[in-house]
């Protein structure tokens, strides 16, 4: 496993550096982009920030999220991917006709990353790749301000809950504290991330709600485009409503098939700590961790629902026999 020197060497010898993150991005994939974004910039580095979706409103509060392009068209000579087990979660950023020999630094800590890089500082145990990131800015000679700090710090609470999750260290904290000292309200922070939402996502949540299903041990529910169109939703993702349903004391499982414009279904599953959804996951040709994972599969819903269902189902009992 490569590590923090590595990638700090990478990025250091190179001077124009496109930063890219995942499809879909959270907070972390694009807390993390503008945070190392931000620190390359100070490095006096050409840097082109880049994601195939639109930053979500959410994190608009985010420092220079105005500047993350969409497409990237520029010749660079570094390719650092960030918070991306494998090189299909770019999306249509990774145009292999321009970027093939283009190095890749693949800075990530997902259980199922698949090494694509040519620098791959992984890191499964780490909360966040923001948390990771803090140390490359150490490794890079450049001081935390507010702003990289803020950016960091979201990074780390969108993708520990709240410093709620397994993953959430003794570190974790002390990193949290070095960049409060650096300038990130915590307060702040948390208010705009778990306190406040559009109330579409709440119209959203309550339609989505009637409609739960049971099955043994797994709880599950969907997001049609019908719903969508009737309510207004347009938003990427589930805003945190996979979180919600895991927190069903019935269910080790929780699961929301989010049917996509073009037919597409994003599968986002939670299970309880001692269960592990990641595998699932990867077979179906996406990844994740743990306790937290997600796949895309092609429509229509109920195919894709009876197919993650039955692997789940086996899945579960497997590992419930082996407790
Ligand atoms: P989500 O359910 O979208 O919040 O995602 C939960 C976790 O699974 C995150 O760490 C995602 O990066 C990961 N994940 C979700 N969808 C995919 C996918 N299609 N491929 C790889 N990883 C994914
Ligand atoms: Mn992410
Ligand atoms: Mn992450």
């Amino acid at each position: 496993m490569k590590t923090v020197q590595e990638a700090a060497k990478q990025i250091s010898d190179a001077e124009r550096i496109l930063i890219v993150c995942h499809v879909s991005p959270d907070g972390d994939a694009i807390g993390s982009m503008l945070g190392l974004g931000l620190t390359l910039s100070e490095a006096q580095k050409r840097v082109i920030l880049c994601c195939a979706d639109p930053v979500p409103s959410q994190y608009r509060y985010l420092p220079h999220w105005e500047t993350i392009a969409r497409s990237c068209s520029e010749r660079c000579d570094l390719l650092v991917t960030l918070d991306c087990s494998d090189l299909d979660r770019l999306g249509a950023v990774y145009d292999p006709s321009t970027l093939h020999d283009v190095p890749i630094v693949n800075i990530d800590h997902h259980t199922t990353n698949v090494e694509f890089g040519d620098v791959n500082w992984v890191e499964p145990e780490a909360a966040a790749t923001a948390q990771m990131l803090v140390r490359l800015v150490h490794g890079l000679g450049i001081s935390l301000n507010a702003d990289i700090a803020t950016c960091l710090l979201t990074g780390i609470l969108t993708d520990t809950l709240g410093f709620r999750t397994s993953a959430t260290t003794p570190e974790v904290m002390e990193t949290a504290i070095q960049l409060m000292k650096a300038g990130a309200s915590l307060p702040e922070l948390t208010d705009r991330i778990f306190g406040r939402r559009p109330m579409r996502t709440i119209e959203m949540w309550a339609t989505t709600l009637q409609n739960l299903h049971l099955e043994g041990h797994i709880l599950w529910t969907e997001i049609t485009q019908r719903m969508r169109r009737r309510i207004g939703y347009q938003e990427n993702g589930d805003a945190g409503l996979a979180n919600f349903l895991s927190t069903a004391n019935e269910a080790d499982i929780a699961i929301i098939f989010d049917e996509q414009q073009d037919g597409q279904v994003n599968v986002s599953m939670r299970c309880v700590p001692g269960y592990d959804v990641s595998q699932v996951a990867f077979d179906l040709g996406g990844g994740g961790h743990a306790q937290a994972a997600g796949c895309t599969l092609s429509g229509p819903l109920e195919g894709a629902r009876t197919r993650v269902l039955s692997m789940l189902q086996k899945s579960w009992s497997m590992q419930n026999s082996s407790r």
